[in-house]
């Protein structure tokens, strides 16, 4: 089960965190990976390296998916050179916390290029391939706070809610083609992105979280894998919650 042998997979921000360990996932399961970057071309390198020293193929690719015209000809042209796009996991991200009175315009609107339009022109991209081919799994990141919302992360929070509608649109947009759009929505998982919290605050979290614990970049992968399968063919519009437990 979960064979992805022969298919090519693109993951964005693949160089670290849960990209990477999708990316590497992927990989396990026979996928040919391209490993997207913006700044840490060596970090997107080590983890194509470390994919082909296990035995599996991989590649990098550096382009900045704030930038959707280049986002899109990059796709393009990594689609016509291996002839294929089947997987596309927009996972590239960032974020930028504030209380809403302290908000400022500028990081809104850097949040929505790169949370929202940079995942809407990979999608647009991707789409354009995978019609022809009439199949293809998407598969986007949003996160548990754009589902429940969470005091100083408005506009985060936001961007990730934006993910979640477009998806499901996405979905059913593609659905006569048997592309499948779904969405993870991760709780609070250790990466960089989460590495800046003090460990006062790491104790208050888990305090929510039912499980007990924060969660592995590779747990959020178990869920990338499954949905870029063919067993996951019948799945579509869904988001996936892998928060243990924080929002049921
Ligand atoms: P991370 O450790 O900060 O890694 C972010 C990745 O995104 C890096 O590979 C980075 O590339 C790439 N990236 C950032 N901006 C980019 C851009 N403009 N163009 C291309 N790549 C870009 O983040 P993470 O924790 O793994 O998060 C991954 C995704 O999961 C994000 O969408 C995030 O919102 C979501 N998420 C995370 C958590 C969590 O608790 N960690 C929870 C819920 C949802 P470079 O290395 O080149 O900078």
């Amino acid at each position: 089960m979960f064979q992805l042998s022969g298919k090519v997979a693109l993951v964005t921000g693949g160089s670290r965190g849960i990209g990477r360990a999708c990316a590497e996932a992927l990989a396990e399961q026979g996928a040919t990976v391209v490993v997207n970057y913006v700044k840490g071309e060596a970090q997107a390198r080590e983890v194509a390296d470390q994919i082909v020293a296990n035995g599996g193929k991989a590649e990098i690719a550096g382009f900045d998916v704030a930038d959707t015209k280049a986002t899109e000809s990059a796709i393009e042209e990594l689609a016509k050179r291996h002839g294929r796009l089947d997987v596309l996991v927009a996972n590239a991200g960032i974020s930028i916390d504030g209380l809403l009175l302290r908000l400022k315009d500028e990081d809104t609107d850097r949040l929505f290029q790169v949370n929202v339009k940079g995942s809407l022109a990979c999608a647009k991209a991707a789409t354009k391939v995978m019609m022809r081919a009439k199949t293809g799994r998407i598969i986007f990141l949003s996160s548990v706070v754009g589902e429940m919302g969470n005091a100083g992360q408005t506009a985060y929070a936001a961007s990730k809610a934006a993910v979640i509608g477009a998806a499901k649109s996405i979905a059913r947009e593609f659905a006569s083609r048997s592309i499948t759009v779904n969405v993870i929505s991760p709780g609070f998982i250790d990466t960089d992105m989460t590495s800046g919290m003090t460990e006062a605050m790491k104790e208050q979290l888990v305090k929510v979280v039912p499980l007990g614990r924060t969660g592995t970049a590779r747990e959020i992968a178990g869920a990338c894998v499954y949905l870029a399968s063919d067993e996951a063919a019948y799945v579509t519009g869904q988001v996936i919650r892998v928060n243990g437990g924080m929002y049921v």
